[in-house]
């Protein structure tokens, strides 16, 4: 291809709007163009580089026994309807209606879609097991579309769903896209960290998102510093230290008139904040709870909503808070709450000498003892882990990093073949439910953090396999004979089945560097004065300073040899 006739629109400055470096290069180096917000254009050689990354995952998926399909972007109503996710899937999900009022949703993900399709096809347990996975469009209403392709409203998901007959099958199932996820990120030049991740009710190691740790990443991850100890902040477990125990000292009613926050507790009482039992009110599935936890920790909603089992779970309101426990916000607490269902955190049982909120307006208790002077009747892990917490598997300590998700794996257990009645004969007649997994990688997503992993200052740095082109050939000629002679070099890549992109542009030397080292193809050969005089080319790595010179008999062994590296 020469540039000349290709279209590579590269910008000399940062587009203004574009705040991390995947946006900034993708945009400069002329692989996407904005449409509007959360809306990204492909230009032939950012279309490129997503096809590459199709590929892998294609290969990957077909080799792990998943089989590709195509479904409708446009889902029909009834289907949401049926599993009841019409009514929570909320503002994020695009909902249209035909000429006859019919009522669809632009697909944002196809558990119920695929689910419908199998039961339309299978009958039987021999039918079973399926993996069935597309790569298509999904569209969601994000709050906050932001950094380029990497939250987008439109975007392209590899999405794939596993239905078997048992939870020996699902295991089966779910290994293998474990395996296949390992492999596709590895083939795309993509170093990843597979984390443990909620799981909903199934529990135990039955989710792994794959993440590209990221300064940029939304994602919170806790690492232990000495096993292999990996989660997500909303999975990863807290393991409390066992505070010091102190002699009892006795219940007292302390009067803190607007002491309601941790921060004007600390002040007033003169203590750290994990002296106090931090009691918060939530309304789950219609019904209140009380969670304490120590005054320094968050309450982890993820963990909570498991343990309760619990469909939906919101704060209180103050009006909720005030009939529970007889006081504004700011003064809740466990003891002499005889009705409410109290959720106390695993830490909670070891602090002595507490504070807690009195259920009346402007006091608290001092010297509150769990047990003591309130029972703890359940006990859960409910806080958020973080930094420095103790690794929950070994002696360790926890330590946090950022990261993108850029696949998640997933099992989703009976939900949709449940709600939806899909049924297969077993090898004895009777009706059985098949139990499911459904597996997503961001395409966009992971294109956008190749680039996020493989930069420098001066551009891109593409991993081989998914480089838009195996060569940058920059051809530096005074004459039309010198022109003559590079494209020789340039028919011989073509016909050694190299695909090349070559400069052809009448711009200065300097001028087309700077385009290679943004665009970032991993070799560059330049043709100039040195092949003229002494017949020798320029080979350069991307990701390395020095260049060789090479003879053009050895040109094409040469590319090859990187590539086959
Ligand atoms: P996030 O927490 O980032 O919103 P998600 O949990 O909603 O992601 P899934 O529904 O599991 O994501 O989708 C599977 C994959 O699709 C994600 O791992 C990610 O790579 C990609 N993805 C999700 N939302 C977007 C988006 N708005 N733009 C681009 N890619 C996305
Ligand atoms: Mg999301």
């Amino acid at each position: 291809m020469k540039v000349s006739r290709y279209l590579i629109p590269t910008l000399k400055e940062n587009p203004s709007d574009a705040v991390v470096t995947s946006h900034r290069l993708m945009m400069r180096a002329g692989l996407i163009r904005k449409e509007s917000a959360g809306m990204y254009s492909y230009l032939p050689m950012g279309l490129k580089v997503l096809r590459k990354i199709i590929n892998i995952v294609k290969e990957e998926m077909d080799r792990a026994g998943a089989l590709e399909c195509l479904m409708p972007e446009l889902t029909n109503a009834d289907l949401w309807k049926e599993s009841g996710r019409w009514y929570t899937m909320g503002p994020e999900m695009f909902r249209i209606e035909d000429r006859n009022g019919l009522e669809y949703a632009l697909g944002p993900t196809h558990e119920e879609a695929f689910t419908h399709l199998v039961r339309t096809v299978v009958s039987s347990y021999r039918d079973l097991p399926l993996n069935l996975y597309q790569i298509n469009t999904k569209f969601r209403d994000e709050i906050r579309p932001r950094f380029g392709v990497i939250r987008s409203k439109e975007f392209i998901m590899k999405d794939a769903y596993s239905f078997d007959v048992d939870e020996k099958g699902l295991d089966e199932s779910y290994n293998a896209m474990a395996k296949a996820y390992r492999r596709i990120f590895e083939r795309c030049g993509l170093e990843t960290i597979p984390v443990q991740a909620d799981s909903g009710n199934m529990g135990g190691s039955a989710s792994e998102e794959f993440m590209v740790a990221s300064e940029i990443g939304e994602e919170v991850l806790l690492l232990c510093d000495s096993c292999d100890y990996r989660a997500n902040s909303e999975k990863a477990e807290y393991r409390s230290i066992t505070a010091e125990s102190e002699p009892q000292e006795s219940l007292r009613e302390v009067h803190t008139p607007d002491i309601k926050t941790i921060d004007d507790l600390v002040n007033f009482f003169n203590c750290q904040p994990d002296k106090f039992f931090k009691s918060i009110i939530y309304v789950y599935d219609g019904k209140p709870v009380m969670v304490v936890v120590p005054g320094s920790r968050d309450v982890n909603e993820h963990k909570l909503k498991n343990y309760l089992g619990a469909l939906e779970l919101e704060l209180a309101s103050e009006e909720i808070v005030i009939k529970v426990t007889g006081a504004p916000l700011g003064f809740a607490g466990p003891v002499g709450l005889k009705d409410l269902r109290i959720i106390c955190d695993v830490s909670i049982r070891s602090l002595c000498n507490g504070v807690t909120g009195a259920n009346k307006k402007d006091y608290h208790f001092a010297g509150v003892n769990p047990g003591r002077d309130f029972e703890i009747k359940e006990e859960a892990d409910i806080t958020i882990a973080r930094s420095g917490d103790l690794c929950p598997k070994c002696n360790g300590k926890m330590y946090e990093k950022k990261g993108i998700e850029v696949g998640h794996i997933f099992k989703l257990g009976y939900k949709y073949t449940k709600a939806m009645n899909v049924t297969v004969l077993d090898e004895k007649g009777e009706a059985i439910t098949p139990i499911m997994g459904c597996y997503g990688i961001g395409i966009n997503r992971t294109m956008a953090a190749i680039v996020e992993q493989c930069s420098d200052d001066k551009g891109i740095i593409w991993p081989k396999e998914v480089t838009p082109f195996h060569v940058h050939l920059v051809g530096i000629a005074k004459n039309d004979e010198e022109i003559r002679q590079i494209e020789e070099i340039y028919d011989m890549l073509i016909d050694s089945g190299i695909d090349v992109l070559y400069d052809d542009r009448k711009v200065s030397p300097g001028f087309k560097f700077a385009d290679a080292d943004l665009i970032g193809i991993p070799l560059r050969i330049t043709v100039g004065k040195n092949y003229f005089a002494k017949g020798e080319v320029e080979l350069k790595e991307r990701s390395k300073a020095e260049a060789l010179s090479i003879a053009k008999n050895n040109i094409v062994a040469e590319i090859k040899k990187y590539y086959s590296a």
